[in-house]
């Protein structure tokens, strides 16, 4: 395993333990990584003996003696250290745990590299690699992690009902590993998942959420969510999408399952993105079909408001989920109210002024609209497929075209409020804002052009309509307009 040590940083950190008389070995993800030929610049020291003092003795060395970051409760310390790579290594103690059962944080006290090597979650994780002088670069591997990673499978080293009952996040990350690796998990670790999983809820909404956003960032993350009901875990964790899962059939007309409907999109658009909030939009585009779900006998099954009550439902999922509650938010929510849009505008009588409504309403986002839509197509039919797509091909089109013609993406009311009043020589009110909305209305109807003479004489019709009198003439240059 020398190869895997060979970067100089690594005799600089066997010095410093030596130095302070400690053994020290290279341990978990980076050894994985390494191994599986995967890129790793976060690397984790286990010291025998005071991880701390080997870290202020590694800074010493490499002149880094400010950059040395101690966590005195944890008994851990962190160095970045910037040689050819940017590294980041933590030291830590080898330590032996116990959990008590109400709590994922356990009872610490010192321990030797075994006992270290034992509280570790998976055997992937629990290799070290000795930075001793006498067997550099040995790999020491008591849980056959090596071989796992041959054979692709995510295992705990010791029983995994205990394993995984002491620190539940446990049961996340062994779906998340294997979702990000695409591995399997081992079936005794997978049924101790099962049977452990009401333990989730002594983990924190926040810890889980990291570990759910690595398996939404996944190449393919329809295979972590699919574990995760599988396990009974998503239930507890984000109902919502487990109430997607499940047809229902009358008079033996069914719908789609809406769950692995929902997946599908996922991947679809994961292909082609790595913006997890567009992700987030396809987990969501869908989520108020359980609660609309209606069967006309006429017409069979619908899901009418789906994108509206969607789009509702989205900072409640957010709060619960302890996602931010931000500009990022309002993203998700936009692009799941306006997911059936564009196939409305597939249809050739679509007038020019539903395209400009689009455009207004999506902004920048519109390219991301219409990204969610292309991924929404699942039909297994290819023809039907490869209809879709040209129709959205012809969407596309037609938003190019209108943009370039009237700039409605990134809207600004040309004639602003400030001009409005001046003219019309009225204070601030509600009557301003009327204007200005009819103004805005004219331009997406086309009645009138998105520039500011148009917009100008038609402002002072309006005026008119209200029974205000211009009292100041057209300014010669259009004023800045306001935010809209
Ligand atoms: P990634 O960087 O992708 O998260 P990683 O394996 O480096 O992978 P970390 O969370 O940084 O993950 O953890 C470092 C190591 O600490 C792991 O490889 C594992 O050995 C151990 N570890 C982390 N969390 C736990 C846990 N909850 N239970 C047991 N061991 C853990």
């Amino acid at each position: 395993m020398q190869h895997f040590i060979k970067d100089p940083v690594f005799q600089v950190l066997a010095d410093a333990a030596r130095n302070m008389g400690f053994p020290a070995y290279v341990v978990g993800g980076y050894v994985r990584d390494k191994i599986m030929g995967r890129p790793s610049v976060d690397i984790d020291v286990v010291v025998v003996g005071n991880g701390i003092e080997v870290a202020r003795q590694f800074a010493a060395l490499t002149g880094q003696n400010e950059r040395v970051t101690v966590f005195k409760n944890f008994g851990t310390a962190m160095v970045k250290y910037s040689a050819d790579d940017d590294w980041e290594i933590e030291f830590v103690g080898a330590r032996k745990e116990s959990y008590r059962r109400n709590s994922r944080k356990p009872i610490v006290e010192d321990g030797t590299l075994e006992d270290d090597q034992n509280r570790r979650d998976f055997t992937i994780n629990a290799m070290a690699i000795s930075l001793q002088r006498e067997s550099y670069g040995e790999l020491i591997d008591p849980f056959g992690g090596l071989k796992d990673i041959d054979a692709r499978i995510i295992r705990t080293p010791l029983d995994p009902d205990i394993t995984f009952s002491d620190d539940p996040l446990r049961m996340m990350r062994a779906i998340r590993f294997a979702t990000q690796l695409d591995f399997d998990i081992e079936i005794k670790t997978f049924e101790a998942i099962k049977s452990n999983a009401s333990r989730i809820k002594i983990v924190s909404m926040e810890r889980i959420t990291d570990e759910l956003n690595k398996i939404v960032l996944a190449k393919v993350p329809s295979k972590g969510f699919k574990m995760l009901e599988l396990t009974g875990i998503l239930r507890i964790i984000f109902p919502h999408m487990q109430d997607l899962k499940g047809a229902e059939f009358i008079n033996g007309k069914g719908h789609k399952d809406n769950f692995y409907h929902t997946l599908k999109v996922l991947d679809n658009l994961s292909e082609n993105t790595d913006n997890l909030w567009l992700r987030w939009a396809a987990i969501l585009h869908d989520i108020a079909k359980p609660a609309t779900k209606k069967y006309e006998p006429e017409i069979g099954w619908t899901f009418h408001g789906h994108e509206f009550i969607g789009s509702k439902m989205v900072p409640k999922i957010f709060a619960r989920l302890k996602l931010p509650l931000n500009e990022k938010m309002k993203y998700v929510q936009k692009l799941v109210l306006l997911h059936l849009r564009p196939i409305v505008l597939a249809e050739s009588h679509v007038t020019d002024s539903a395209v400009r409504r689009l455009l207004f309403e999506a902004g920048d986002d519109v390219d991301d609209l219409m990204m969610l839509c292309e991924a929404d197509i699942t039909s297994k039919n290819r023809e039907k497929v490869k209809r879709y797509l040209n129709n959205f091909k012809v969407v596309r089109q037609k938003l190019v075209d209108i943009e370039e013609m009237d700039r409605i993406r990134n809207w600004q009311p040309p004639v602003s409020g400030e001009v409005i009043m001046e003219t019309f020589d009225i204070k601030p009110g509600r009557v301003v804002g009327d204007i200005k909305t009819e103004i805005r209305e004219a331009i997406l109807e086309g009645e009138i052009h998105n520039e500011f003479d148009e917009a100008f004489a038609f402002m002072i019709k309006v005026g008119e309509k209200h029974g205000l009198k211009q009292v100041k003439p057209k300014p010669d240059v259009a004023p800045l307009p306001d935010e809209s």
